[in-house]
């Protein structure tokens, strides 16, 4: 982890003691103190399929051969996807930024009549929602913040405005703690919300607001934020009424890897309950604009063996998705030899990452999307948002779509 930030976790007053392990793995050279056995010994269980310990995560993170890592990791996801690469035409819409939360990693959230806040009227809602049914999107996101104002009829409002300027779209919108929010200001509780929202048009849930679950990390990052249970209760909720959900973990801030590990452990334990996240999204933290005091991006190592390690210890998720506005289009094209078979899609507008100084650009056209996959030596599938094939690419003779010039795509 970050050197200028280990005081700060190491002060947390939940921090849990230490296993071994982890100990060793805490260590700056853990090339000597991370047993290369206790490594090998977890990649054995991964490639014969058996479950791996929250032990076994803590050692692959120090793994010192990360060619090996990603070996393995690739190994078990192409057990799963072959070489098929799923990504979608979809289109982000931030409906405002207004919060009243003020979570410390966060550079999108503005406080009302901040400068720089905004909300955006039906009109501005309908123009964007327009614009992605004209450029063929089968799937709209939207997350925002937490507006003081806005009650349900707000947010069935925004369904509504954009389900009709994007009849045939799935609308997959707001994270788990939007829906927390709402359902303590309507004094509802989240599963009327929920249904609400379902008659308005909503059909699944994004991932976000997951960050770290930890709470010794959890309260010096976003302290007045849902709490970790109250994450994954309003996710087994969805699930329960029928709403497919996917799942994240902001990494690369003041976080460890005992943390990160402990985070995909609770994924997997509400996914053999329930199977109803679709999909697993490791998100690079995004340096600018946060009051952590952290100023750097995420290393590509740190980010390939993420992806790798998750991949192996979410032995029952069948995606992991390597999202090009945090990773970069790089990194996110080299994951998918570590283990990941989703890159997300066409996104267009996103100003969440943006704002934290996100280095990859709003959108990418679907023709380089299917050029970073195909280089890959992978093959693209469209998918829809519940990961229902549309349409494979195997033969680049067979494309009718137009090419791009190689810059950042439109949509
Ligand atoms: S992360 Fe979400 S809840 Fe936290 S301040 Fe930003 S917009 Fe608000």
């Amino acid at each position: 982890m970050e050197p200028q930030v280990e005081p700060l976790l190491a002060a947390a007053p939940h921090r849990p003691p230490a296993t071994e392990q982890a100990k060793a793995a805490r260590n700056p050279t853990p090339f000597t103190r991370v047993a290369y056995a206790d490594v090998q010994r977890a990649l054995r269980k991964a490639l014969r399929g058996e479950r791996l310990t929250f032990d076994d995560g803590v050692n692959l993170y120090h793994a010192p051969d990360l060619v090996e890592l990603g070996a393995v990791a690739d190994e078990v996801n192409r057990s799963k996807n072959g070489r098929d690469v799923y990504f979608n035409v979809n289109r982000h819409i931030n409906p405002t930024n207004v919060c009243a939360l003020s979570c410390k990693f966060c550079a999108f959230s503005r406080k009302p009549g901040e400068p720089g806040s905004y909300a955006y009227t039906d009109d501005e809602l309908a123009t964007r929602a327009q614009a992605a049914a004209a450029s063929g999107a089968t799937e709209i996101h939207m997350v925002g913040g937490l507006h003081p104002r806005w009650n349900l009829k707000n947010y069935q409002n925004i369904i509504r405005v954009v389900k009709e300027n994007a009849p045939e779209a799935h609308i997959k919108a707001f994270t788990a703690v939007e829906l927390d929010w709402l359902s303590r200001r309507e004094r509802k509780t989240v599963a009327e919300i929920l249904e609400a929202l379902k008659e308005a048009g909503l059909a699944s849930l994004p991932g976000g607001g997951a960050e770290i679950f930890a709470p010794y990390v959890r309260d010096l990052i976003c302290d007045t934020k849902l709490s970790a249970e109250g994450w994954i209760d309003i996710h087994r909720t969805a699930h329960r009424l029928g709403l497919r959900s996917n799942c994240t973990m902001l990494y690369g801030h003041i976080e460890d890897v005992e943390s990160r590990v402990d985070h995909v452990l609770r994924l997997r334990a509400l996914q053999d309950e329930t199977e109803g996240f679709q999909v697993f999204i490791p998100l690079a933290f995004q340096p600018e604009n946060n009051d952590l005091g952290i100023t750097k991006h995420t290393y590509g190592v740190d980010d390939l063996k993420t992806i790798a390690v998750s991949r192996l210890m979410l032995d029952n998720f069948r995606n992991v998705k390597a999202y090009w506005i945090m990773m970069g289009d790089r990194m996110a094209q080299s994951a998918l030899h570590f283990g990941a078979n989703d890159v997300d899609g066409t996104v267009v507008e996103e100003k969440i990452a943006n704002m934290a100084g996100s280095r990859s650009g709003m959108a990418f056209a679907k023709s380089r999307l299917l050029r970073l996959i195909r280089s890959a030596d992978r093959i693209p599938v469209e998918r829809s948002t519940t990961y229902q094939p549309l349409r494979r690419y195997e033969n680049p003779q067979e494309d009718d779509i137009p090419h791009d010039d190689g810059k950042e795509g439109t949509p």
